[in-house]
């Protein structure tokens, strides 16, 4: 049990060292600034994990699916396009397998977390 949850930590830290890589090679501010926000609410994930938080863990994962996963074949999606205004968030996916779009929009609440506002 403690080895298996010492695993998904290991996994949400991995998510957030890659998306710090991300960060790092994106051109664009606003996709440099998404993926240092992604980054951060991975390693809250792994946080709240290691704390034994299985409901916040969990409810971050469900927005993770939201937004990163297709409605359609489950594919991964990739970010074709994002813009803040203020507070929200505006983001465009499209489906590396079926060529899905999704669009969601996000907003950061004022403890810093992001919510899905709607898609
Ligand atoms: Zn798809």
């Amino acid at each position: 049990m403690l080895q298996r949850l010492d695993s998904q930590v290991a996994a949400c830290l991995k998510k957030a060292a890659e998306a710090r890589e991300r960060a790092g090679d994106a051109g664009d501010p606003e996709q440099r600034a998404y993926h240092l926000r992604m980054e951060g609410s991975w390693t809250r994930v792994a946080e709240s994990m290691a704390a034994g938080d299985r409901r916040d863990a969990y409810i971050q994962d469900q927005d993770r699916h939201h937004t990163e996963m297709c409605l359609a074949c489950d594919g991964a999606l990739r970010m074709k396009w994002a813009r803040r205004d203020r507070e929200v968030e505006q983001h465009i996916y499209e489906c590396v397998a079926c060529g899905l779009e999704r669009r969601v929009t996000l907003r950061e609440e004022s403890n810093g977390e992001a919510s899905l506002v709607r898609e």
